[in-house]
């Protein structure tokens, strides 16, 4: 069943969904440079100030596992973006994927990439 959305609007998520894809691969270029910078840095620590050194590591590490977890949290939206994205070409976009009832405009707005409506994510959290 397609969605009964206009075509216009069916656009305008288009739009919404394809800056948020290009804002999100340039943040995680961004990220994974700084990364990889990191760990450059830590493999080259100047012994000479051994506590400034270890210190150094400790708060590297938590800023590292920070990116890391910032890069997985973008790297899961932006397939869940191309996911929505796949489904706008089948014409099923709006509709959600567990009831495949439709999902309601205000959440699509905050949420372009949903793939279920609200009742199910809710139902979906009291399981996992
Ligand atoms: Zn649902």
């Amino acid at each position: 069943m397609a969605s009964a959305m206009k075509p216009d609007e069916i656009e305008d998520y288009r739009k919404t969904l394809e800056g948020l894809r290009a804002r999100l691969r340039g943040d995680l270029d961004q990220l994974t440079d700084e990364a990889f910078q990191r760990d450059g840095e830590e493999g080259s620590s100047n012994l000479s100030n051994v506590s400034a050194a270890v210190a150094d590591v400790g708060t590297e590490n938590y800023d590292q596992e920070f990116m890391l977890s910032l890069i997985e949290n973008e790297q899961e939206t932006l397939a869940q973006i191309s996911e929505a994205m796949h489904r706008i070409d089948a014409g099923i976009y709006g509709q959600c994927q567990e009831c495949k009832g439709p999902i309601a405009k205000p959440r699509l707005q905050a949420l372009p990439y949903a793939r279920c409506c609200i009742e199910c994510a809710r139902e979906m959290e009291k399981h996992a």
